[in-house]
Order: structure tokens, then sequence, then C-alpha cells
């Protein structure tokens, strides 16, 4: 009997972790973090036993499917991982500046806590920077190329195929033999959407018996690309024409990358008005090279736009800031500056400061590209704040807001089930990856457009594939 069990992004979008069992062999696929509200979930020790799964095949370097990695290494886990190399390495540096940020984090909230007498309350971070170092050096990696089967254990075949979600992602297709009969499932893993700007289309699925797929945007359809674009361009030419500057807090990953080819397309096609840009995160500054390291992967379209020194990323106006000093720097910059800088959500990193020395100014605009969760800095200006407190500090919001909703690395609606449709032979869908009310949507959507059966998967539900 084979089963697949579901121990994370179960009606709801954080904590991929499923274990296939195909006779007496544990297949993990994705171990990732819970986050936002289900982040205490993270807690406690995993509800099975870590050193009975024998191998984990990571589908992305995102923390949702990566994250708690070092966690279940701590815990007992001594198989082997199999990602491809561009989700190796990304995946090291994600879980470095994830370990790291909780620690601040967790010292943060003990000080606090200290003060009324609950610092014993206080939840330790699951795992340190020492345990990221342990997961890379006790455990064997295994490098996997897209598009080649390779025998994981006799008579079962495992098959990357590129995602195109974020720069390494797959989805995977597992061969295996029932009762005699040659079977296949396939793991989402996260696909992106057709119009990615960096990265090559997400790939075909030929066939497959079932499928577990993401369902993120399942009850959404994503604005054209084009009028993103237009919308984005169009701020950052009218703040730059009247001498204000543009803050974009981004995430390191993709998105970045992202902006960095759009603004050095305006440039050169001569559309981006005299200014100054910074990449101010060092974050995305060491996932931009590994961008550019591994930019055979990349779209042709960007390829071809290598400058004097190979690089994609690069062009005359733009400046990668990493250390602090350099930062600080950009304050002297007084107009038509264009600031891209992390976090994401505005709940920490070199964003805060740049909120602070430009926010209050009406001149000035922030463009928001990226989703902002509630209880953010970011989701609280997008909501229309008038005042924020960074640092300690009061400051107003003068500067003008823009959220531009059409970037995504995410499949909608349509492209979900546009992938779907090529999947020959296929008999059972699982949802997972996504809200329980837009799973219950798609799953209509689905069934209405495909005749295809879904099944909306629970917490632990033991699901027996035939
Ligand atoms: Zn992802
Ligand atoms: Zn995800």
């Amino acid at each position: 009997m084979i089963t697949v069990r579901s121990y994370g992004a179960t009606e709801e979008v954080t904590g991929s972790c499923h274990i296939m069992k195909i006779g007496e062999k544990r297949i993990m696929i994705d171990c990732g973090m819970f986050q936002g509200e289900y982040e205490e979930n993270n807690q406690g020790p995993f509800e099975f036993d870590p050193k009975q799964i024998d191998v984990l095949l990571l589908t992305h370097a995102h923390l949702d499917h990566c994250g708690r990695i070092p966690k279940l290494v701590k815990e007992g886990f001594n198989g082997k991982i199999y990602a491809t190399a561009p989700t190796m390495e990304l995946s090291e540096v994600i879980l470095l500046d994830s370990a790291k940020i909780m620690r601040e984090d967790y010292e943060t909230r003990y000080r606090k806590a200290q003060r009324r007498a609950e610092h014993k309350k206080v939840l330790k971070p699951i795992y340190d920077v020492a345990d990221v170092y342990d997961t890379f050096s006790k455990i064997e990696w295994v490098a996997v190329e897209y598009d080649n089967y390779f025998e994981l254990f006799e008579g079962i075949s495992v098959r990357y195929k590129n995602a195109g979600h974020i720069l390494g992602s797959a989805f995977i297709e597992i061969s295996y033999m029932d009762e005699g009969d040659s079977k296949k499932i396939v793991f989402s893993g996260d696909i992106g959407n057709d119009n990615m700007i960096v990265l090559p289309k997400l790939r075909t699925c030929k066939r497959s018996d079932s499928l577990y797929v993401e369902t993120t945007y399942g009850d959404r359809l994503h604005q054209p690309l084009a009028l993103t674009l237009e919308e984005f361009k169009n701020v950052i030419i009218k703040t730059l024409k009247h001498n204000g500057n543009v803050l974009i807090p981004s995430f390191a990953v993709e998105r970045t990358q992202e902006l960095l080819c759009i603004l050095r397309s305006m440039y050169e096609n001569g559309e981006l008005p005299k200014c100054d840009v910074f990449l101010d995160s060092p974050m995305a500054t060491k996932t931009t090279n590994l961008y550019k390291k591994y930019s055979y992967e990349l779209l042709e379209k960007c390829q071809k736009n290598l400058d004097k020194n190979g690089s994609i990323f690069n062009f005359d106006l733009l400046t990668y800031t990493e250390k602090p000093e350099e930062s600080k720097k950009i304050n002297e910059v007084r107009e038509r500056a264009i600031i891209i800088a992390g976090s994401g959500m505005c709940n920490g990193g070199r964003i805060q400061h740049h909120f602070k020395h430009r926010i209050w100014d009406p001149n000035n605009a922030v463009i928001f590209v990226g989703f902002q969760a509630s209880g953010t800095l970011g989701r609280e200006i997008v909501n229309g704040a008038k005042w924020i407190k960074v640092f300690g500090e009061d400051i107003i919001v003068k500067a003008s807001i823009h959220t531009i909703n059409g970037f995504s690395a995410h499949a909608d609606q349509n492209g979900i089930i546009k992938w779907i449709k090529k999947i020959k032979n296929l008999r059972k869908v699982f949802l997972v990856h996504g809200e329980y009310e837009a799973q219950k949507r798609f799953k209509k959507v689905l069934k209405k457009k495909t005749g295809l059966q879904a099944h909306i998967v629970a917490y632990k539900e033991k699901i027996k594939i035939k």
C-alpha cells in the first residue's frame, strides 16, 4: 500500500512537508517552516520519527519549503537530500538568514518578557546557525539535474522538472511499481506563472496518475503583466521627474532580480530618468549573485542582456551597498534615488532606515510589489496608516503609497488549471498549499473545467494512493 501524509501546507500556504511511504521506504517531499499565524506549529518535536525518513526531496529554497530542515537534522534525520544545485546554494543563504532572524527575534522578545517576569515562557528558536552548518556538513546533498530520471531506490525513480517559480525550483515526478503496475505521482512544489520576468516558463508534466498541487492563488486571477509593468514604470518616472525618491521594499529572492531586470531594461530603452539605483540588502545581493552564477537557468531574453562583465544584473546607475557604512551613505543622496531594500514586508531590515529618512516627504514614493501579511509594518502602510513607528520614533507618512499587485511568482487559477489539463491519465488531484476557502473554490472550478475530482488534504490525513 502506498500512502502520503502531510505535516504542513494543509488548508494553508506554509509548512510544506509530505511523507510518501512506498513499501518500507519513507520519502519526504519538502520540510518547510510554518510562518505568520501558524508559526507556533514549528515548536515541539515532529509528529513522526525523523530517523525513519530515508530521503528528502526538496522542490525549492523558499523558507516555507526548506525552513524546518535544520530541525529535522537536529532531531535525527540522516538520509540524503536531493535538490537542484541552485536550490542547494539558495537554501543555505535562506536558512542562515532565518536562523539569524529567529535568534534576534528571540533576544528581543526575551528582553521584553523579562520586564514582565515572563521570560521563561518565551519560545526558543527552533534551530541556530550552528544547526544550519550541520545541515550542510553532516548531511549528504545530492545535486539533481532537471529532466533526467534517477533511481532513488530499487523500483522508484525520480525526475525534477523546472517549475519556473524561483531559481532552481522544481516539481517532482516519482515513478514506482504498485502491484506490478508502473505508476506515477507528482508533487508540484510551487509553480510559476507564465509571465515570469527572469525565469523560463513552467514545464509541462505530460503524464501522471496522481498529483499534489499548490493552490496559493486557486481562487484568483493575476492582472496582466503588461499592465503591472506600466503602473510600476509610471510611478518611477513621475516621482523622479519631480526630483523625488522611490523606496521599494522587496523580497530577496526572485522579486528583487525581477526589479533589477525591469530597471535595467528601462535604462537601456531610455525610459529611466537620471537617477541612482541602490540595492541595499546584503541578503538580496547574495541571492542576486547566485542568479548571476546560474544565469544559464534564466530566460534566454535575459541571458542576452549581459554587460561587459557578463552580468545580467548590473547597469551603470546601479550600486550594490553591502556594508552598513555604504548603506548610510545613501542618505546623502537627497534626490532621484531608487532604493530597493528588505525586508519584503518591512518588519525588519534596512527599509526601515529609509522610511525614517524619506517616508515623511511628500515628494517621495513607496512602491509595494509583494504580498504584505497582516501584522507587518508593510501592511499598516498599505492600509493607509498616517503615522508609523520605526526605531521607537513616530514618523508621519506623507510619501505617496503605491501597491502594485500583478507581480507574482505563483500561477493563478487559470495557470494551475492550464497546467493540470496537460497531464494525461490523471485520476486524482490533491490540493495543498492554499487557504481552505481558496481551495474550495478551486475544487469547484477544476471539476467544471476538467471533470477532475480534487480532494482538500487535511493535516496528517493518511491518504492511500491508488
Ligand atoms: Zn515558493
Ligand atoms: Zn510555497
